[in-house]
């Protein structure tokens, strides 16, 4: 008798899943500024407290809600007053990084954003979702969609729980030419098309929700983003392991594009490549997360550093301004 031949590729990985977003990542100005209105404006919890692995006397901020989940999270790297010129927004670049919040909260968040000194536009997203339009202190153009969204939101800040943000709800980034971003979305990244509306198409991953939208508008005739303070410097997919990761490395190599080697975060493993409008795209692990060197109960309270910058401590907390 024959054996049946050994099967091959059943592992986990054999087809691999985008779960949603991971994280938005831009380069800020000031880190008290930074911090002040993501925690204290918008209510988010900090998370993380960090440096650019890529640059240990920059901080690297990660805000989300209170366990820090994939999907919740917005970092920064505030690079105020190291001659960083000021980035220009446009095509090839994420303009809007949304949040989600309760439906029917619009109206207080334009009342707290304005009561605190901030320019807000009551609007809906090109799909119809009403919200509000914000600028950051360094910029970046915020909108909170109100949003039916069954995530958790911290409240330890003493956010009001009828409108606190439960998590990111997509991002939308102009291109010059749509096809081949939509295209890497819905082939090689397994996205879904949700819908189409004038020059706007939203696609989908994961169940679907907010947390896991990317929005793209067409906008042949605009002017090129250029990075800079101010501006989203990526944005991250997320995916449940490292096979997985390891599977969308592979096809998305056999498929030509240039991808990064598996960069170790600390509290996620990730690999980044740029799609054909031009924005930078990260694949990144759920685990390990955010509890890995901290308890959950006291995240973002002390500098974290990874263990191969530990022996540079003293060093790297002289250079950092101190934050309350
Ligand atoms: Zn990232």
């Amino acid at each position: 008798m024959t054996y049946p031949e050994a099967r091959t590729g059943s592992g986990g990985a054999a087809r691999p899943e985008i779960l949603g977003l991971h994280h938005v990542t831009a380069t800020v100005d000031g880190a008290q500024e930074d911090l002040s209105f993501y925690r204290d404006v918008l209510g988010l919890r900090l998370v993380k407290r960090t440096v650019n692995f890529d640059n240990p006397q920059v901080y690297h901020l990660y805000y989300g809600n209170g366990t820090g989940d994939p999907g919740t999270l917005m970092t920064t790297f505030p690079y105020g007053g190291w001659g960083v010129r000021t980035g220009r927004h446009g095509n090839g670049q994420i303009k809007e990084t949304r949040f989600a919040v309760p439906l029917g909260s619009g109206g207080a968040w334009h009342t707290r954003l304005s009561e605190q000194g901030f320019e807000a536009v009551l609007g809906e997203t090109d799909f119809g979702e009403p919200g509000v339009l914000v600028l950051d202190p360094s910029g970046l153009a915020i909108r909170l969609v109100e949003s039916e969204d069954g995530r958790v939101p911290w409240i330890g800040g003493n956010m009001d729980p009828g409108m606190a943000v439960t998590g990111v709800h997509s991002v939308m980034f102009p291109v010059r030419r749509m096809e081949p971003s939509v295209d890497l979305l819905t082939g090689l990244l397994g996205w879904r098309e949700e819908a189409h509306r004038g020059e706007s198409v939203r696609l989908v991953s994961g169940n679907g929700g907010p947390g896991g939208i990317i929005d793209l508008r067409g906008d042949p005739g605009g002017t090129d983003g250029v990075n800079g303070l101010g501006t989203v410097h990526h944005v991250a997919m997320a995916v449940a392991d490292d096979a997985s990761q390891e599977a969308f490395r592979r096809r998305l190599l056999e498929a030509g594009h240039a991808v990064t080697e598996v960069r170790d975060r600390q509290y996620f493993r990730s690999i980044y490549f740029r799609e054909p409008g031009g924005v930078l795209y990260e694949i990144a692990t759920m685990p390990p997360g955010f509890a890995i060197d901290e308890p959950v109960s006291s995240l973002g309270e002390g500098l974290k550093l990874p263990p191969w910058e530990e022996a540079n401590r003293s060093r790297i907390e002289e250079g950092l301004t101190p934050l309350d």
